[in-house]
């Protein structure tokens, strides 16, 4: 080998060995940058998790409540077939339409001269009637028209 051969087979030695230094300094880089990116990956899956979590639990209690509203919902179907099926069928027809007409109430307690349906107090004239009427008799407000429940607490 000569002397020239030599000289260059160093300088090769050395360029590359400079280039292998390059390459280790990118494969730490790439190296570091993976951790970073797999801490990531970590907090994120974390983070999935809990919300998760959360979003299980409110469909726990979402489901819960209506199961509690559904068993609620038959009991009170439940009783009101029972009270109908006690109540006069055209007196039932009359509630029914009235209730219809009315948001949902069709029947008021009269509590100290006052229609508890439209909370306006009866006039002397409507309160006689009242009065008058026998007790299976059905009265009703003039204002509402809603069916009127005598009680003790009515005022007449
Ligand atoms: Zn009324």
């Amino acid at each position: 080998m000569s002397a020239k051969d030599l000289e260059n087979l160093q300088r090769e030695i050395a360029s590359l060995a400079k280039r292998q230094g390059d390459l280790e300094d990118v494969v730490l880089e790439v190296m570091e940058r993976r951790e970073s990116a797999q801490e990531r990956v970590t907090e994120l899956t974390g983070r999935v998790s809990s919300v998760q979590a959360k979003v299980d639990d409110a469909v726990a209690r979402r489901d819960a409540a209506v199961a509690e509203i559904d068993a609620e919902d038959a009991s009170v179907t439940k009783e009101r077939e029972i009270v109908a099926a006690s109540v006069p069928a055209d007196l039932l027809k009359l509630y029914d339409r009235l209730r219809e007409k009315q948001g949902g109430i069709g029947a008021a307690r009269l509590n100290q001269r006052r229609c508890e349906g439209c909370r306006l107090e009866l006039d002397i004239t409507e309160l006689n009637e009242v009065r008058a009427a026998a007790p299976d008799q059905v009265v009703r407000c003039e204002n509402c028209s809603r069916i009127l429940v005598r009680t003790t607490e009515s005022g007449l």
